[in-house]
């Protein structure tokens, strides 16, 4: 309950970047993707327990279980998960779950709950570890007024937008499905104050983690949840008065790109303090990201805008604006190398800028072209895909992101379905799904569709 195994923590979902076998015989293919939500130790020591609702096996389901050896030198195991497993967003339990047969019955996590306790911080970081229970931020304020600072970093940072105490923690939890308790809870990192003022500098977001397109399990990096921006100097005084500001940022924000959104956020963020710890350096990165400008280097450019790095979106925007964005762009997405291919992805999502709309007449030959150029050979250790396949997504999300939907577009996108059927029938599920996407066509599972 609540352990962790290097990068590995319950309650957040990875992507599998190397197919393995566990210690019981359960075969994970390489791209599987999956939600843990526990990480257990048996009790001799001797063994790992992961549960985690993997897609398409145990969908809000039971979980499944994988087992691996703590004396294993081969395979997934201590020091080694991040060669199998990418860390991906946090997705907290639903609250209504149902319970696992002959499981005492799982409570809610109790919803967040002021505790003015934790007032007598005075908007100073503790310096010890405490535990906050649902509270993200150690002061005594209604936990609505607390939002998360932009960028996402390895450690949680979260803002009161009401007294502007800014904590740094770490969450540990337990959706409750083997021990009948479900919880949630963050615990302070101390911090010194020093860097957590430099923190507080930064953008504070609400991300809505329900409100990004239905598509297909897919890489982190691809997924883009709708989120909206407030400046660092941002407070409220009650909920009347946040319920207006976000009404107002939301109107102003809608038509904007995220870049702008973020970019127009962040003023005057002083340089980066000395001793940031490794698991806040996503600020490092966003800091040295709103420093660089379209004519910098295309080098520095091109690793600021890869689909993992915190400053992805500004550094695409940065690279769309330089007046040969058009022709770097297709470059870089028929690169061979991953990293520079991720960039031109970055580049593709948001490039509305250079293209005088979706039906811009350079856009879908261009792209079908490289598309068809793709090897179809099938991958070396997951059958039923092609080796391409993480490209064709990318291509598929950035198509969908942009809002391609021109008659060529979509006569190529159903082309590929068409090509890749009977070679990989996720890439032609997901060009299928694109495509109803562009054509307004609701790809939610009847269920979860509005009457
Ligand atoms: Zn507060």
């Amino acid at each position: 309950m609540g352990a962790t195994v290097d990068h590995l923590e319950s309650h957040h979902r990875y992507t599998v970047i190397r197919g393995f076998t566990d210690a019981k015989g359960v075969r994970v293919p390489f791209e599987a993707s999956g939600v843990i939500r526990m990480i257990d130790i048996s009790d001799d020591v001797t063994e790992i327990y992961i549960d985690w609702e993997r897609e398409g096996v145990a969908p809000g389901g039971p979980t499944e279980r994988l087992t691996f050896l703590m004396k294993a030198t081969d395979g997934p195991r201590t020091n080694h998960m991040r060669t199998y497993f990418e860390k991906g967003d946090l997705v907290m339990p639903p609250r209504e779950r149902k319970p696992a047969a002959a499981a005492p019955s799982p409570a809610a996590p109790p919803a967040p709950q002021a505790d003015p306790s934790l007032a007598r911080f005075e908007g100073l970081h503790p310096q010890e570890e405490i535990c906050l229970n649902e509270n993200r931020v150690a002061c005594g304020c209604d936990p609505a007024f607390h939002r998360t600072v932009w960028p996402l970093a390895q450690l949680g940072v979260n803002a009161c937008l009401r007294c502007g105490a800014v904590t740094v923690t770490r969450q540990v939890g337990d959706d409750g499905h083997h021990t009948g308790n479900a919880w949630t809870a963050y615990w302070t990192v101390p911090t010194s104050q020093v860097i957590v003022d430099w923190l507080a500098q930064f953008p504070r977001m609400n991300i809505a983690y329900g409100g990004a397109p239905w598509r297909w399990p897919m890489a982190a990096e691809l997924v883009r949840y709708p989120i909206l921006v407030y400046p660092a100097d941002t407070r409220v005084a009650d909920q009347a008065s946040l319920d207006a500001l976000e009404a107002r940022l939301g109107a102003e924000q809608a038509a904007q790109s995220r870049a702008w959104c973020i970019g127009s956020a962040c003023t005057n963020i002083s340089a980066v303090p000395p001793d940031v710890p490794e698991a806040l350096n996503a600020f490092i990165v966003a800091r040295h990201a709103l420093y660089i400008r379209p004519g910098s280097d295309l080098d520095i450019l091109k690793s600021h805008a890869h689909l993992r790095s915190p400053s992805c979106e500004l550094a695409a925007d940065l690279l769309l604006r330089r007046p040969d964005a058009y022709g770097v762009m297709m470059e870089w997405l028929g690169s061979a190398d991953a990293n520079t291919f991720s960039a031109g992805v970055a580049m593709l999502r948001d490039a509305r800028r250079i293209f005088s709309g979706p039906d811009d007449p350079r856009l879908a030959p261009q792209v079908l072209r490289i598309l068809d150029g793709l090897s179809l050979e099938p991958a070396k250790d997951v059958p039923g895909r092609v080796e391409t396949c993480l490209r064709f997504e990318s291509f598929l999300v950035a198509i969908a992101d942009l809002g391609a939907n021109s008659p060529a577009m979509l006569d190529g996108l159903s082309a590929l379905a068409a090509k890749l059927h009977g070679k990989d029938r996720y890439v032609a599920d997901a060009a299928r799904v694109v495509m109803n996407e562009l054509n307004g066509v609701d790809n939610r599972p009847p269920e979860y569709r509005k009457s």
